[in-house]
């Protein structure tokens, strides 16, 4: 979970690292040593995910990473209330050195302790999931490399004349994959002998924090601010859709702001990647739907009553969140998990009486029971929900370039 700010785990590249003067290492490729390391920015139940920079090929090694700016690190942040911007990962990290070096939000997974908890087709599903949706072409021939990204060019940059796969916009970008740790390849330690071993997934850092974090700040939206996202959220959506995959796991805390306050997806642990060649799940999908439980207030009332979901789950999601935009809340929300179930399964949710009435008819048709009958279900799919009455003066071509509106 997102930690409460810079924090002050020991930050230098050649103090954390391990030694690899006698670490035979799997492959040539990248290193923890190869980069800068800066503060952890949050932790998740099998994660720590901690600033990196990559190192310049010119520059001196850097002993320490530079401190803090002391300005926010966008103008948006000036925007919350400086009464309410001390507690959340909304509160500027460090945003430190060399120029023109890329920084990453670096996903540390403990090998031991995910082979553990028996989490390794997580971890699978994440990376093969980023790995398609990171990709320029939609046949599956990722331009991800283990190790590298020199040569990666992806999409997922702003650029005025683009126009194909402009949803990967939305997505988080993952740069490279490495793995780092004490076990040895190729002598009497064997492959699966990984107990010191972490993962390394070297993702494009958003400054800006979980959309949550703004939900609760602001305590709600306006509705200008709730449809822009609403729209960049479907669009990311529609992308993923679009690759084959269902994130499963849509919620605020998953959909990240980067600097320029769009948003970015994450979290592609629990998602279902469809077999495009057969149109069939794979095997490692099939295992992984069967124990997927999701987030208790987003999940859909599909999951909860035949464990199998659609793309129509994703929807649903979104239309909890632009509830939640609005209203500051999710719709399905109890004490514990069993009783939200409870309201998930009986639609029991009201909206109040300031709930503006297109943005409600959005709402309700999004929060429908049966997935057949949601909105998107249909022929022409996410179609049906750009075209629905509350987002008419909605741009979907230019809704990765417009400038998002200062939340209010
Ligand atoms: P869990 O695994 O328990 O569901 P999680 O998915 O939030 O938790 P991580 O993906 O490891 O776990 O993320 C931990 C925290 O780090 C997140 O809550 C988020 O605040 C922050 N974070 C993760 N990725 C990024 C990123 N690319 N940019 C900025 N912050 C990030």
């Amino acid at each position: 979970k997102a930690m409460n700010g810079p924090t002050t785990r020991p930050t230098i590249a050649g103090k954390r690292s391990h030694s690899n003067s006698h670490t035979p290492q799997p492959k040539a490729g990248k290193s923890k040593d190869d980069f800068i390391w800066g503060d952890i920015i949050g932790e998740g139940s099998f994660s720590t995910v901690t600033l990196a920079w990559d190192k310049l090929p010119t520059s001196q090694p850097q002993s320490q990473p530079q401190p803090p700016l002391s300005s926010s690190p966008n103008r948006f942040i000036s925007s919350i209330p400086s009464s309410t911007s001390s507690s959340s990962s909304i509160s500027s990290h460090s945003i430190p050195p060399p120029k023109q070096s890329r920084i990453y939000a670096m996903k540390e997974l403990s090998q031991a302790h995910i082979v553990k908890e028996n989490k390794i087709k997580y971890v699978t599903i994440e990376k093969h999931a980023l790995q398609l949706l990171n990709t320029d072409n939609s046949n599956g021939s990722s331009q991800l490399r283990e190790h590298s990204h020199e040569n990666i060019k992806h999409p997922n940059q702003r650029h005025p004349k683009r126009q194909k796969n402009e949803g990967s916009l939305g997505i988080i970008r993952l740069w490279m994959t490495f793995r780092e740790g004490r076990s040895t390849y190729g002598g009497s330690d064997h492959l699966h002998n990984l107990a010191g071993d972490s993962l390394f997934f070297a993702l494009e850092y958003a400054p800006n924090g979980e959309l949550l974090s703004w939900i609760k700040k602001m305590g709600s939206f306006d509705e200008k601010s709730a449809k822009f996202y609403a729209a960049q959220t479907l669009s990311a959506i529609g992308f993923i859709h679009g690759r084959g995959v269902i994130h499963r796991d849509i919620k605020p805390e998953n959909i990240l702001l980067n600097s320029e306050m769009a948003i970015k997806v994450t979290d592609f642990g629990s998602a279902k990647i469809l077999d495009q060649s057969t149109d069939a799940e794979s095997n490692i999908n099939e295992e992984r739907s069967k124990s997927f439980v999701g987030t208790a207030e987003y999940v859909s009332p599909e999951l909860l009553r035949d464990r199998s979901v659609g793309k129509e789950c994703d929807f649903w999601a979104l239309g909890c969140i632009i509830y939640q935009m609005i209203t500051g809340k999710p719709p399905f929300k109890a004490t514990n998990e069993y009783l939200t179930f409870q309201l998930i399964m009986k639609l029991e949710y009201s909206f109040p009486d300031n709930f503006p009435p297109v943005a409600r008819d959005l709402v309700e048709k999004l929060l429908v029971l049966d997935p057949v009958d949601r909105l998107g279900s249909g022929e022409d799919g996410i179609e049906d929900i750009r075209n629905h009455a509350w987002f008419d003066d909605v741009d979907f071509q230019q809704i990765w370039n417009l400038d998002p509106p200062s939340i209010a």
